[in-house]
């Protein structure tokens, strides 16, 4: 039994059973095993890990550095603790080390992370627990609150932007709050604050956001954890998962739940809340314009281009929001990575003020001729942006040919999308 396990047991923490006995030479290697495809389990108790043979990568950088087998090592390699070894093979499971094959006394051993630490790095093994491609995927949507952000006290958008981030990996999240925390010391209300966490009832293992919050000094501080667990959220008592088809949609659903079980106590999110559901029902009333600019976008190019559109996308979610557009620009069409099935249609809110809309004349398409249609400052940016998409398939694309080259211009004739709102 590792001493991890019997730490747990003394706090209380473990009863799970005693795993069947294992041949103690279950990571040691011989040379006659030679089947690439072999599986191999080379974790224990507390950290199972199997693998494949044909996992080991014997290329890595890493091999040949030296290294010391640590005082967590269990089975074959519990009798090695504190010996020196060399890095033969790494095994690297999305993106992450998961184990390593040393070399010593002239045999090969494998070796979950946490048994293995490098002679010239840190002398404690870290980063030890492997996180599933879930896991891994979220982590890296989420890269830009892994460590603190802090925003101004009233400032929502940074958690808005949080959601829409994970809007890309699911579709499905649970919310909850374990509620306001206060410390002794504090001397001023403003020094206490919540935690919430966003867990993804769907994945397998659970994949776990969770957020810290701390009001001090005028702003809140907030840091952001993920990982995955395979035991220790109890699904039935998750809050009831909250889900919509369109990205950003589900995104402002669950930044939603969110001011409301952070409401409770502390802060004070209503002005927050209200502008949220504004900008929904602004989003909510370009769909028809989305939609119509599409179809007449592929008609026109066929009509008098005998092309077709080249969305790189399937489906587009409209984002009435100023975090996600550049500075100086009133809408961005952003596509992101192969594995977001989504493009974004960003449009600031400031698009749908009525200065912008006296700007906005009614609008004559050569499709439709002779019918004059009402049109909002706002309808027109999502014709340009959506005339963008379909001639280049990204903004870089389509910068890349001038922006607004001929073809556009030509294009924006037969919509009938005045050139001076062309930016
Ligand atoms: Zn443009």
């Amino acid at each position: 039994m590792s001493d991890l396990h019997d730490a747990m047991l003394t706090l209380g923490l473990s009863n799970r059973p005693k795993l069947a006995p294992r041949s103690d030479l279950l990571n040691q290697i011989t040379e006659r095993s030679a089947d690439k495809n072999e599986v191999l389990e080379i974790g224990d108790k507390d950290f199972p890990l199997t693998i494949n043979r044909s996992e080991i990568n014997r290329k890595h950088k890493l091999v040949g550095a030296g290294c010391k087998i640590t005082k967590f090592a269990n089975e074959v390699l519990r009798s090695h603790r504190g010996h020196a070894a060399k890095v033969s093979g790494v095994i690297v499971r999305d993106g992450q080390i998961a184990g390593f094959e040393v070399k010593m006394m002239g045999k090969r051993f494998l070796a979950p992370k946490k048994d293995i630490v490098l002679m010239r790095g840190l002398s404690i093994p870290e980063d030890v627990y492997l996180n599933g491609a879930d896991t891994v995927r979220v982590r890296k949507l989420l890269s830009n609150w892994i460590g603190q952000r802090d925003y101004i006290g009233t400032e929502w958008g940074g958690v808005e932007w949080l959601c829409f981030a994970l809007a890309r990996a699911t579709n499905t999240v649970s919310i909850e709050s374990a509620g306001w925390y206060k410390y002794k010391s504090s001397s001023r209300p403003d020094q206490d604050g919540k935690d919430w966490r966003y867990v993804l009832p769907h994945s397998s293992p659970l994949v776990s956001v969770n957020c810290h919050s701390l009001l001090h000094d005028s702003v809140w501080t907030l840091a952001t954890t993920v990982f995955d667990t395979k035991n220790s959220i109890d699904r039935s008592k998750l809050p009831t998962p909250i889900t919509h088809e369109d990205a950003w949609t589900r995104s402002m659903l669950w930044a939603l739940e969110t001011s409301r079980v952070l409401a409770k106590q502390g802060f004070s999110y209503e002005r927050a809340k209200k502008d949220m559901q504004h900008r929904m029902t602004l989003a909510e009333s370009l769909r028809p314009t989305l939609r119509q600019a599409m179809s007449d976008v592929k008609l026109a190019l066929r009509l008098y281009f005998k092309d077709e559109p080249n969305h790189p996308r399937d489906q587009t979610t409209i984002v009435v929001a100023d975090w996600g557009v550049a500075t100086g620009s009133i809408g961005q069409w952003e596509v992101f990575d192969k594995d977001t099935p989504f493009a974004a249609l960003h449009v600031r809110p400031s698009a749908f003020n009525s200065e912008k809309s006296k700007q906005a004349p009614p609008r004559r398409t050569k499709l439709r001729p002779g019918k004059v249609q009402p049109y909002r400052y706002a309808d027109y940016v999502v014709l340009h942006e959506v005339l963008h998409s379909a001639l280049y398939g990204d903004m870089a694309a389509s910068q890349r040919n001038g922006g607004h080259d001929g073809k556009f211009k030509e294009m924006a004739k037969i919509l009938g999308l005045p050139l001076r709102l062309a930016d």
